[in-house]
């Protein structure tokens, strides 16, 4: 049996930066919390809680006056800025500057806009922390679309109107051909309304613009990743179980490897799953460190 670890695989670097600065600061003052996991990883929160780090939700930002608190990579909306500084609380922000630049784009847009009436459009996860920062730059007003069917849905009931600009960014991390899909689906839409306009009825302000935001991280990682998943005869994937960023490049090793596992660590590995003449191809997602991928193919070696 052979073991190959995906040399693409391990932390991004806006999550590896994230995880660096807690260890920075905890390593001076031995105590930090994290609103929201620092990383869809549960393992690498265990080791991290180990040398001080509390995870911390909105609901205890109120009784944590005079204590440091880290905004993760995935970023947050204005309204969390303005309630650490209503109750008190300094903040380390670990805000990935991809997706800080990315606010920044959909906030200016959203400004430009409000004078049209379009409609912001954000094709990704609904409650998705990085989703939840994107849609704050809005005030609440961008559409988020999580995939065709919703897309179609929001088209019939009019909360996307393609007679109106529609400005179209997608979460950092989606699958790059689900966006060129959703994108192609909004243009089609936007030049049916256009073709069908005629002069004075009011409908001649219809645009469609598409913003490519996906993370050049994940979008050159879907090509690698279905190659080194093609050339090895079995597929081991380990990521966190809320890893959204995981379920997707996971589906892609299937897509390609049906032989593909998805473990979270070594513990749910058996050795019924390979074979003495396997290639093991061992990958993770954009949360999964290099120590977990080590862990895992050290695992598998001792079977
Ligand atoms: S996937 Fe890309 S955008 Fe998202 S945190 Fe990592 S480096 Fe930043």
């Amino acid at each position: 049996m052979r073991i190959l670890i995906d040399s693409g695989s391990g932390c991004c670097n806006g999550v590896g930066r994230a995880i660096s600065t807690a260890e920075k600061y905890l390593s001076e003052h031995g105590r930090l919390f994290s609103l929201g996991a620092i990383v869809h990883n549960d393992a690498e929160i265990r080791r991290l809680a180990g040398l001080g780090l509390r995870t911390v939700g909105y609901s205890d930002l109120p009784s944590l006056k005079g204590s440091t608190v880290l905004i993760r990579a995935h970023g947050e909306p204005p309204s969390t800025y303005d309630q650490a500084s209503r109750y008190g609380v300094s903040l380390i922000d670990c805000t990935c500057p991809v997706v800080l630049a990315l606010q920044k784009k959909i906030a200016a847009k959203y400004a430009a806009m409000s004078e049209s009436g379009g409609t912001v459009v954000i094709f990704g996860k609904r409650g998705h922390a990085e989703v939840n920062g994107l849609v704050g730059q809005t005030g609440g007003h961008a559409s988020v679309v999580e995939n065709m069917a919703d897309l179609e849905e929001k088209l019939a009931s009019g909360e996307i109107d393609p007679s109106r600009p529609v400005a179209l960014f997608s979460q950092t991390t989606k699958d790059p051909d689900e966006y060129s899909s959703i994108a192609a689906r909004l243009k089609q839409a936007s030049q049916a309304v256009s073709s069908g306009c005629n002069a004075g009825d009011g409908c001649g302000k219809s645009s469609l613009e598409v913003f490519n935001t996906i993370c050049r991280h994940v979008s050159s990682r879907h090509k690698a990743l279905r190659e080194f998943a093609a050339a090895c005869s079995v597929v081991v994937f380990v990521c966190g179980r809320e890893s959204s960023n995981g379920k997707v490049l996971f589906e892609l090793c299937r897509s390609v490897n049906p032989r593909s596992y998805k473990v979270e660590s070594a513990d749910e590995l058996s050795a019924g799953m390979f074979f003495p003449d396997d290639i093991v191809g061992i990958c993770g997602a954009t949360s999964t460190t290099r120590w977990q991928l080590e862990k895992v193919a050290g695992a598998i070696s001792g079977m």
